[in-house]
């Protein structure tokens, strides 16, 4: 599996969403090409859905995100319309480590649970501990295995 590569700019963006959003997940997506990379935060609606509807959905952002239906399609039509590709989902882990849970597995394979919706995009999941970010760590589906395997982050 190849590493992932992320700007720092981009890093730094995503380490600030999570340290702002703590104690509450942050999500959002990294778009780009090969000369540039952007983040496009992404409100997290979970505690919304959570006072809404509690038995339908039993988390709350501490432990859950759920993007903004709005937001999100701004983006894949932003990236659409612009040509470019979606590198990254990214979302954080208050108080957590950066690992890739079976409910993120889930959200990522929302359609099918035996391939993700975006099978070419890595997934960042920052760990933020006391509303410090921890560490940050990039997974990637292994079409071979197919199962998402913790791919090597390279930052700058
Ligand atoms: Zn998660």
């Amino acid at each position: 599996m190849k590493p992932f590569r992320l700007n720092r700019a981009s890093l730094d963006a995503i380490v600030a969403n999570g340290e702002r959003e703590f104690p509450y997940e942050c999500c959002g997506f990294i778009i780009g090409n090969d000369a540039i990379e952007e983040v496009r935060p992404i409100t997290n609606i979970q505690n919304r859905m959570h006072a809404a509807d509690p038995a339908a959905h039993p988390r709350d952002a501490r432990t859950a995100f759920l993007m903004e239906p709005k937001e999100h399609l701004a983006v894949l039509n932003e990236v659409d319309d612009r040509k470019l590709a979606l590198k990254a989902v990214y979302h954080s882990h208050p108080d957590h480590d950066a690992y890739f849970s079976p409910t993120d597995r889930a959200q990522a394979c929302s359609f099918d649970p035996n391939e993700p919706d975006y099978p070419d995009t890595a997934y960042i999941v920052l760990s933020i501990k006391a509303g410090k970010f921890a560490r940050a760590a990039a997974f990637a589906w292994d079409s071979t295995r197919r199962e998402f395997v913790e791919v090597t982050l390279e930052v700058g």
